[in-house]
């Protein structure tokens, strides 16, 4: 991070970043080969190892994979919080990595909006839900005169409507359900009309139609606000609504599945889910493990360019 760096020279480097185009320069975040090492007692962990991710603006994205793979630590740098050893990543172009303290600032609170999984932390205990919703706006605009907190009022309630909420205005976390207390917290991360959303595990403490209802909220979010929208869950049922669902491995993207709908010759519309394996800008790409698996492949394979695909054959020869 250079501390230098002043908030007019952030933005005019992301207006020069925005001319220019470039790998992701139409996506509203960009992940390039990005790095996470944690040393902690001479130990090293490698959470990300060269992640690569492009989320188009308006994007409803899921985000899969194993405990460990890395997936918190990519939404910590995403929402501003930790910093990468490597790479580059810009949200909404600001370069996550070249961010002064007050940059930093006004990105947490103007530009993502988080929820985490315990209901407990993105909810003041001691404020209703329109209290906490309002809260942010106050924080990043300042105090203003009575019109101002006029409208920031309205404005809570507006969300809080649009997420099913309205019963809940006047009453504190502790009065609310889970799952309206999450919902809520959508609220409070939609204050100050962040460009992104990102969401770790939002329904991790929740029963699975309390969960449906979570994803509900970010779906009208998405489709009402055009909040784009980053969610890390362990729910299998996700994977089927949302369009897009990525799953990473090992600290890099190793596969994602498209959902298109489809209108078949008879008219009727389906829903056709395609899968998809990463390939890396330097051209690297992971076999699923079911199919090396399936012919035995290991360590090498025979690479064969046909004219409109590659063929991938295990070799037979080194005696495996
Ligand atoms: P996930 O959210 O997919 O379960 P994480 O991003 O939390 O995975 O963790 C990825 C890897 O990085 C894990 O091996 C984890 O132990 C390690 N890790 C995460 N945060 C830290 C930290 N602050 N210090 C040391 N290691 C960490
Ligand atoms: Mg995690």
């Amino acid at each position: 991070m250079t501390s230098g760096t002043t908030l007019e020279d952030l933005e005019r480097r992301a207006a020069e970043q925005r001319a220019k185009p470039a790998y992701g320069h139409d996506a509203l975040i960009s992940c390039d080969q990005l790095v996470r090492i944690f040393r902690t007692d001479g130990v090293e962990v490698q959470a990300l190892q060269g992640l690569d991710l492009l989320v188009a603006e308006g994007e409803l994205l899921a985000l899969v994979g194993a405990s460990g793979s890395g997936k918190s630590t990519l939404l910590g740098i995403l929402a501003g919080l930790d910093v990468p050893t490597a790479g580059t990543a810009t949200v909404a172009g600001f370069d996550l990595l070249a961010m002064d303290a007050r940059a930093r600032l006004r990105y947490r609170r103007e530009v993502v909006g988080f929820v985490w999984q315990q209901t407990a932390r993105n909810l003041l205990p001691y404020l209703t839900a329109a209290q906490n919703v309002v809260l942010p706006m106050q924080l990043s605009e300042g105090g203003g005169g009575r019109h101002a907190r006029r409208r920031r009022v309205a404005f809570a309630e507006d969300l809080l409507g649009l997420l099913g909420l309205a019963h809940c205005r006047d009453r504190r976390p502790q009065q609310m359900s889970g799952g309206e207390q999450q919902r809520a917290a959508i609220a409070v991360a939609l204050a100050n009309s962040p460009a992104v959303i990102l969401a770790d595990e939002p329904t991790g403490e929740l029963d699975s139609a309390t969960a449906e209802q979570i994803f509900a909220a970010f779906r009208t979010a998405n489709e009402e606000l055009g909040t784009t929208i980053v969610i890390v869950t362990h729910d299998q049922a996700v994977a089927t609504q949302v369009r897009r669902t990525v799953a990473i491995r090992d600290g890099r993207m190793a596969s994602e599945v498209v959902r298109r709908t489809e209108v078949d010759a008879s008219g009727q519309e389906r829903v056709v889910a395609r899968e998809y394996a990463a390939v890396d800008r330097t051209g690297r790409l992971q076999l699923p493990q079911q199919y090396t698996e399936a012919l035995d492949i290991r360590e090498r394979v025979v690479l064969d360019l046909e004219e409109d695909h590659i063929r991938v054959t295990p070799d037979r020869e080194n005696g495996t």
